[in-house]
């Protein structure tokens, strides 16, 4: 069975990709959501589990000296990291996993997997990201201007991300990713075995020129 595409989503605070992920996996069944560690506290809501391993920093680091993350980063004085059995497992299992993790993290990413498809999710415009934050209504006026400066500083790395995904309308962006991804699949590098058996069934034909 081929393998899975390690799909790496990024994106604006306020762009939509938290909502886009969720649709994505109920629409396609050939996703997988990584779940990652961190040493932060859980917030109000927060489920340990689901939306991530809750980890002292003691065990964080004894995960990291056994090699049971494939990427880790510090973000505001803590730490996130992507637990490695789970997304080596799906993907040998022919899933596609989604780590919606921050830029850098992204980049480590890139490194480790050049193969990994990395998406950039943004609004059509700074105006629609600027009002989607305030139509939340769950944010102050500082919140939303700090996010929005964060978000000028993360558009400086767009251009590192193999797709930018516009969010507008949210059924065509899903389908879209879901498109991107599924001619991900048919790169050579996740196609070798299928590769190296037309080579071979081909190599009966030259011999016998
Ligand atoms: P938050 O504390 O708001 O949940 O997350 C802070 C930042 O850490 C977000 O940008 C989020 O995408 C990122 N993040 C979450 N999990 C990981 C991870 O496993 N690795 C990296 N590098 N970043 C992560």
């Amino acid at each position: 069975m081929a393998k899975g595409v390690l799909l790496v989503i990024s994106g604006f605070s306020g762009a939509g990709k938290g909502t886009l992920v969720k649709r994505l996996t109920e629409k396609y069944d050939e996703y997988a959501l990584s779940v990652s560690m961190t040493t932060r506290n859980p917030r109000e809501g927060e489920q340990e589990g689901i939306s991530y391993f809750f980890v002292s920093r003691e065990q964080f680091e004894q995960t990291i000296a056994e090699n049971g993350l494939i990427e880790f980063a510090q973000y505001c004085g803590n730490y996130y990291g992507t637990p490695r059995a789970y997304v080596e497992q799906q993907l040998e299992a022919g899933r596609n996993v989604i780590l919606e993790i921050e830029i850098q993290g992204a980049t480590n990413i890139k490194k480790l997997f050049p193969e990994s498809c990395l998406l950039f999710v943004t609004t059509p415009t700074a105006e629609i990201l600027e009002s989607r934050l305030k139509g939340r209504g769950t944010e102050t006026d500082e919140v939303i201007a700090k996010r929005l400066a964060r978000a000028s500083e993360e558009a400086q790395g767009m251009d590192m991300y193999d797709y930018i995904v516009i969010n507008d309308d949210l059924e065509t962006c899903v389908d879209e990713v879901h498109a991107l991804v599924d001619a991900a699949r048919r790169e050579p590098v996740r196609m070798k075995s299928f590769i190296e058996d037309m080579q071979n069934q081909l190599m009966g034909y030259s011999k016998g020129e």
